[in-house]
């Protein structure tokens, strides 16, 4: 069973600066953990200057009859789920999809959440960072991060959970889409959101020079400088327009940005 200690040296190995970071996590993949979640919690809050983690919330989304063309989108599709959809509060629970560590995250004590309804971030000691996110510019957070020389901590997953990535492609200019959320007995119309993240896993040889990586238990937790992953991310969509995108023949935003993009 893995205990604190297991996660703190291995954290303390990456050499992490007292930057803040972004973490995504699978706990499930590092076998028992005594304390569970928050002992990995705990260890991440003191090895980094300041946490922050997706706490998205899907269940709120809105599919319109009608709306902007190119989207990634089949409008009018979804009518019976719309009316399951659940209006945005600071309690909604994380979406399951995003995992439990998020979760834990945003109940901890001194966290704060934004207000995003479909893309809300949760960050401890980061408050500077979650303040700037806007219903225009969702992941501004993570800009906030860069420009701090922060990191992204991947925890037993890979870069196709890596929210970054979405970032840096829209400071590439690729193509982003609108979403609708119930929030506030309102619908909100929601700009800048991302693509599909299937594909991310390409990156890997572009970011593994500067990447650093740590076996703990069952798993391993990778440490990426954001500056220079956005970089990469945005020197490789530069140079081909299509890099990234996964390959499902059903892939609607995937297959919107090629529209765009040829
Ligand atoms: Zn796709």
């Amino acid at each position: 069973m893995l205990a604190i200690e297991d996660f703190t040296s291995a954290l303390e190995s990456l050499e992490l600066g007292d930057k803040p970071a972004i973490a995504h996590a699978s706990l499930r993949s590092f076998g028992k953990i005594q304390g569970g979640a928050e002992t990995v919690l705990n260890a991440l809050l003191a090895s980094v200057g300041g946490l922050i983690m997706p706490t998205f919330t899907y269940k709120t989304m809105i599919i319109p009859e009608v709306g902007p063309p190119n989207n990634g989108l089949a409008y009018g599709m979804q009518r019976d789920l719309n009316r399951m959809a659940e209006s945005f509060c600071h309690e909604m629970p994380v979406d399951p999809l995003i995992g439990t560590l998020s979760e834990v995250l945003r109940h901890f004590p001194g966290a704060m959440r934004t207000a995003h309804p479909i893309l809300s971030f949760a960050g401890i000691n980061v408050n500077d960072a979650l303040t700037i996110q806007t219903i225009y510019n969702p992941f501004a957070p993570i800009g906030w991060l860069a420009d701090q020389d922060g990191w992204v901590l991947l925890l037993g997953v890979d870069h196709t959970v890596n929210t970054s990535i979405h970032y840096a492609e829209k400071l590439a200019g690729r193509h982003q889409f609108v979403r609708w959320a119930f929030a506030k007995n309102r619908i909100v119309e929601c700009h800048g959101f991302p693509g599909c993240s299937d594909g991310f896993e390409d990156i890997r040889p572009d970011v593994e020079q500067f990447s650093r990586l740590v076996e703990v238990g069952d798993s391993f937790i990778e440490a990426i400088p954001l500056r220079p992953l956005l970089l990469a991310v945005e020197t490789r969509i530069k140079n081909d327009p299509l890099a990234m995108l996964c390959q499902r023949d059903d892939c609607e935003r995937c297959d919107a940005v090629r529209v765009i993009a040829t």
